[in-house]
């Protein structure tokens, strides 16, 4: 699996660099645009399923603390142990997006002789929590900066969040093509663990080479949305998937699909909660408003907007990207063990999912050992008949 790291860590980057590496496990809050904008390699850490290193893990933090947090302990520990080819990482950002990666940033910190730049953010977009998140970000520019050994510069940020808007557009772009499974997982690896500067090229020369050699789409094919935990680098799951022919058509995940869902607010107009409140003037506001109204509805407490529905309403929205007449048929959630933020809400989000839509999902809670794989597996097949059935049914109906 960390051969596989290294492999796309390294397709894209020069070997003669010397850019201190800056890495985060953030999800959704990982600030790769403040990151890159103080000149540093920004690397979000995408390696998941590794049974051994959740158990390594174990060592440092509680059994309940989530299967990918023990997983990325167990990660880093390889990491300085087994002498891989990557560069040391230098600093970590450790956000509360959640608790396994709040709480495993003692142990980071502690253990692993890495400086570790926590980005606490609020739970509820306001007026007063946009000018709290704002100077926070602001304060982990200065320490970034500082490891870069430059300042903190208003310009070149506003240059890496225009880039930014330019990957959700290409990420847009590629969502619409008839791709789905594992290759479409592998090019997003592949997009999110390039150097920043180089993402747009690569997103687009890959949404060109796809067009190319685009499959011919089955008129039975399902278009499934794959969404909760994320299914990361070397995870066998998106094998399984592929194994029992239930490839996945759109990830909803932060490196994947999803980005070409949530564009960064580039006016009042591109917020709801926080429209009348920020400076549009102010790089670390227009970050902030992002972090706090679009980016992660699923970790929020309730506020002007449902947090629930406004997750639901993103995955039902990635029927925009499907040809006309084609709609979304299944929603498998995945919610590694002990997982807050995708393990809270599963039943409410699997009816409201189901009632309101009239969209099926298939709950499946798993951790990174393979003795529950066949069940899980029996169970996506079940799933995947279900569907089958129903889209003959519709489709007969029409
Ligand atoms: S699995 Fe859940 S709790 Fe764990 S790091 Fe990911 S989002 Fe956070």
């Amino acid at each position: 699996m960390i051969e596989e790291l290294c492999d796309l860590f390294w397709k894209h980057r020069d070997r003669g660099s010397t850019r201190p590496v800056v890495a985060g496990y953030g999800h959704q809050f990982f600030p790769e645009e403040i990151v890159a904008a103080c000149g540093l390699d920004a690397v979000n850490l995408l390696v998941g399923g590794s049974e051994a290193w959740q158990t390594r893990g174990l060592d440092y933090l509680t059994p309940t603390s989530c299967v990918f947090s023990r997983q990325m302990i167990g990660f880093l520990e390889a990491a300085r142990d087994d002498k891989p080819d990557l560069p040391p990482i230098k600093a970590m950002v450790h956000t509360n997006f959640c608790s396994g990666d709040w709480h495993s940033m003692e142990a980071v910190r502690r253990y692993f002789g890495m400086e570790v730049l926590p980005l606490p953010i609020p739970y509820k977009a306001t007026a007063r929590s946009l000018k709290l998140l704002a100077g926070t970000l602001r304060g982990v520019a200065s320490k970034l900066a500082a490891i870069a050994g430059g300042q903190v510069d208003a310009e070149r940020l506003f240059k890496t969040i225009e880039r930014a808007r330019q990957l959700q557009n290409a990420i847009a772009k590629y969502a619409k093509l008839s791709i789905a499974g594992i290759q479409k997982l592998q090019d997003f690896y592949e997009i999110a663990l390039a150097p920043w500067e180089q993402r747009v090229t690569i997103a687009n020369g890959l949404v060109e080479k796809r067009e190319h050699s685009m499959p011919k789409e089955k008129p039975s094919s399902l278009n499934i949305v794959l969404t909760g935990s994320p299914v990361l680098l070397g995870d066998k799951f998106s094998s399984m998937l592929e194994a029992i022919d239930m490839p996945v058509r759109f990830y909803d995940f932060h490196f994947a699909d999803q980005q070409g869902l949530k564009r960064i607010p580039a006016g009042p107009g591109d917020l709801v909660a926080l429209k009348k409140h920020v400076d549009f003037s102010d790089p670390f506001q227009v970050l902030a408003a992002h972090y706090l109204e679009i980016a992660a509805p699923e970790r929020m407490v309730q506020g002007i907007v449902d947090h629930l529905d406004e997750r639901i309403r993103a995955i039902v929205d990635y029927a925009r990207f499907l040809p006309d007449g084609q709609g979304i048929n299944g929603v498998i959630a995945h919610v590694l063990k002990f997982c807050d933020v995708y393990g809270t809400d599963r039943t409410p989000f699997k009816s409201r999912m189901q009632d309101t839509n009239g969209i099926p999902v298939l709950d499946i809670e798993r951790d990174y050992s393979a003795s529950s794989a066949g069940q899980i597996s029996a169970r996506i097949e079940a799933f995947k008949e279900m569907l089958v059935t129903q889209k003959k049914h519709g489709d007969k109906l029409e």
